[in-house]
């Protein structure tokens, strides 16, 4: 049996009525409005760019980035710029600086404020690796600067006041998170701190009809076994995939959580990550402990090779897996798809430091990488304290 999709492109959903089960719907092309009713429905409004409590966002050549317009427009906007700075220095932020940076065309300035750079996938350590390797290429790294308001000169340039001083520039690209876009089913469906739909582990709302996916819901973050608001498109996908799934066959496909496996290219650096930090660890557990490993990730006899650098973050008493940090001119990003797996499986550094790994001199050593940052973790734990 062939399934009938619907498509409806340029249409906003204006209204959802939980209780008549039904849609009201506006055509952005004609204007035109009609309703329509569902047996289950899915939402996936995704999230909005969050933009506030900075003051003067709409000011001429500030650009919030979130969508394929968004994308044009700073395109556009980027290709008259000498100087371009970047608000937020999460992975948009810096990824952005970054490709910036690697173009050599302009003055690129990245802000980062409220949190430390990339601070919800690396620990201090290799977040200042990350900033030292972005000023080498040039970026102007203001850490630890907040920015407070944008302020236009009438002829297109910015003045971004921060609580340290003013900067003057081109255009402003401003990359400070995401926040769900659920005032739809708002008051219908239980919602979490953040706003985001919760649901269950077939992605089910509180309303049995409704099913929510993507951005707009929370995830179980499995290192601390709770909800939290992570807006990947890894969650996305997955969410989507199995709304559907039990729409048509309740029970046949299971959510497992997240770790929100990440990864990044940075200049000529991989970043890849997993789970906790240890600095975010800390928050919840209080035996949290990690190490760090550096080493070339093959022989030196081979024609080349290169530096990989490793964090381990894990308990001190269960000696479980909680996070891995990533960084290296090599593809480490199924470094971080290794931990995720780990984390999931609830595996010990036990198990990382002596789990069958390949060895051939084109890849590794003899002790691939990931087994020593495993027996790094279990000498400090077996250390005489
Ligand atoms: C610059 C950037 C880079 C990113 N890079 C990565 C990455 O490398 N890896 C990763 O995992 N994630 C990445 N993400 C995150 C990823 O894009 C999101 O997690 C993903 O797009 C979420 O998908 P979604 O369908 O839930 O929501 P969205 O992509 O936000 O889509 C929601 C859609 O719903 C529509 N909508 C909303 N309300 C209504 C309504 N009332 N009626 C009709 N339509 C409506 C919106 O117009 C939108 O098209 C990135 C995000 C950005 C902005």
């Amino acid at each position: 049996m062939g399934l009938h999709v619907g498509v409806h492109l340029r249409h906003d959903v204006t209204l959802v009525d939980a209780k008549r089960k039904v849609v009201e719907v506006q055509d952005l092309e004609t204007g035109e409005k009609f309703s329509d009713t569902y047996d289950k429905l899915i939402v996936t409004t995704g999230s909005y760019p969050v933009a506030s409590p900075i003051r003067g966002v709409n000011v001429e050549n500030v650009f919030l980035c979130k969508n394929f317009k968004d994308a044009q427009a700073i395109k556009a906007a980027s290709d008259q710029a000498k100087r371009i700075a970047v608000v937020g220095g999460g992975y948009i932020g810096v990824e952005i600086a970054s490709s910036f940076a690697q173009q050599g065309r302009h003055d690129v300035l990245l802000i980062n404020g409220r949190h430390g750079l990339l601070s919800h996938y690396v620990d201090r350590g290799l977040a200042s690796r990350i900033g030292d390797d972005l000023r080498n290429h040039g970026v102007d790294l203001h850490d630890g600067e907040h920015v407070l308001e944008f302020d236009g000169d009438g002829d297109g340039r910015v003045f971004i006041r921060t609580d340290k001083g003013e900067i003057e520039t081109d255009i402003v690209i401003l990359c400070v998170g995401f926040q769900p876009m659920t005032e739809l089913v708002a008051g219908m469906v239980d919602l979490d701190r953040s706003q985001a739909i919760i649901v269950n582990d077939q992605m089910q709302s509180s309303d049995p009809d409704i099913y929510a996916a993507g951005d707009s819901t929370v995830v179980r973050f499995n290192p601390t076994g709770q909800y939290a608001y992570a807006p990947l498109a890894t969650n996305a996908v997955r969410q989507g995939k199995i709304a559907g799934a039990n729409i048509i066959n309740p029970g046949s496909i299971h959510y497992m959580g997240t770790q929100s496996t990440s990864a990044l290219s940075i200049l000529e650096h991989n970043m890849a990550t997993s789970g906790l930090t240890y600095s975010r660890a800390r928050k919840y557990f209080d035996d949290v402990d990690f190490v760090e490993f550096r080493d070339n990730y093959r022989p030196e006899f081979m024609p080349t090779t290169t530096p990989i650098e490793g964090t381990l973050v894990f308990r001190r008493s269960t000696r479980q897996i909680l996070g891995g940090q990533f960084y290296s001119k090599l593809d480490i990003s199924m470094c971080a798809n290794v931990i995720s797996v780990m984390i999931q499986n609830k595996n010990t550094v036990d198990d990382l430091g002596y789990v069958d790994m390949l060895f051939n001199p084109n890849f590794d050593r003899p002790w691939n990488y990931m087994n020593l940052l495993g027996q790094a973790a279990i000498n400090k734990l077996d250390q005489p304290q």
